[in-house]
């Protein structure tokens, strides 16, 4: 089953298009979930946008908690548009799958594919990785309010397309151990995302309005291989089961995208792909390398590296295939001079 979205608007100052964009009728209920500080940015040109009944509902962190309150605002609603980074656009996605209404992504930054995929990521299920979901009817990504984000967001963002480098990689390792599913294009298409940064890390280290563009791009490009592929597996391996181990280990420590990046260093390596590439182009977006860049101690991170696979035992990784112990994970992080 592939499921993806129907119709995605990237440009500049196109916020102010959004009630055309979703082409919900007048009287229609929406709700908007959506952070407090992304209210005051960009509440006004939205509200302006909207013409039906609309509610807006605070978002505070992504966890089950804030799923129902925007699925108890969302009863009588006729769609739900999740406005912010990361935590608005995964509530609004999984309270509106939940409610079998369509959904809005509107991302006001570009740190991590979920802007377009379907999955998302909520705290507080007994699961530590993403969930799946529904995918976006629609995406509307404003070039402009996008570039005004914090730099960091941009870097971190990057870092979760990098990943996809290893994660296509785990996906064949799984492929030919087990015969799982592999699709080459849903894979292809995830590599290629990778791959810009890569080839273009110093023009995309600029953070102008192009490079956001691209950015933007491929995030949405990763998310909808996500939704032809119907499983996170392109976008997806031991490099996130490394970002997972450490939200446990280390909550509240590095961004998503940024734990991304250093885990797929440190797959890179296991895998025989060129590592150093991958940490250079990180270093040319100005994204974390190092574990004091991301506030998490040297043990942290051995011990992320060690409990990664446990995460998610079913996903077949590199790190099933080379079991580390704390002595090979130290051996492996201080090679790739992350501690
Ligand atoms: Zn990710």
């Amino acid at each position: 089953m592939m499921e993806l979205p129907h119709r995605i608007m990237i440009g500049q100052d196109v916020l102010r298009l959004l009630g055309k964009f979703i082409e919900m009728p007048r009287s229609a209920g929406i709700v908007v979930a959506s952070g407090l500080n992304v209210q005051q940015r960009v509440r006004e040109v939205v509200a302006a946008s909207l013409e039906g009944r609309v509610s807006w509902v605070d978002v505070k962190f992504s966890d089950m908690k804030n799923v129902r309150s925007v699925m108890r605002a969302s009863r009588e609603a006729k769609c739900i548009i999740g406005l912010g980074g990361g935590k608005s656009v995964d509530v609004g996605k999984l309270a509106a799958s939940k409610l079998n209404l369509p959904f809005f992504s509107v991302p006001t930054s570009a740190s991590h594919d979920g802007i377009a995929s379907p999955f998302a990521s909520i705290r507080g299920t007994e699961k530590h990785y993403s969930i799946k979901s529904k995918p976006p009817l629609g995406i509307l990504a404003d070039v402009d309010v996008i570039a005004a984000a914090p730099p960091r967001l941009f870097s971190a963002g990057c870092g979760d397309l990098v990943a996809k480098l290893t994660a296509v990689k785990d996906w064949q390792l799984g492929h030919e151990a087990d015969g799982e599913y592999y699709g080459e294009y849903a894979a292809n298409l995830a590599m290629m995302s990778g791959r810009l940064i890569i080839d273009n890390s110093k023009r995309m280290g600029r953070c102008d309005t192009s490079a956001v563009r691209d950015l933007v791009e491929a995030l949405i490009s990763t998310g909808v291989a996500a939704g032809i592929a119907g499983s996170s597996r392109p976008c997806s391996g031991s490099e996130h089961l490394f970002s997972h181990a450490l939200d446990v280990i280390s909550p509240g420590n590095g961004l998503h995208g940024e734990k991304c990046g250093i885990g797929t260093i440190l797959a890179a390596n296991l895998q025989g792909l060129d590592w150093r590439a991958i940490r250079g182009a990180l270093k040319n977006v100005k994204a974390p390398t190092t574990a004091a860049e991301i506030g998490v101690s040297d043990g942290q991170i051995v011990e992320a590296i060690v409990r990664a696979s446990d995460i998610r035992p079913e996903r077949y990784t590199i790190l099933s295939k080379v079991r580390l112990t704390s002595r090979t994970a130290r051996a492996l992080a201080t090679e790739t001079g992350i501690i």
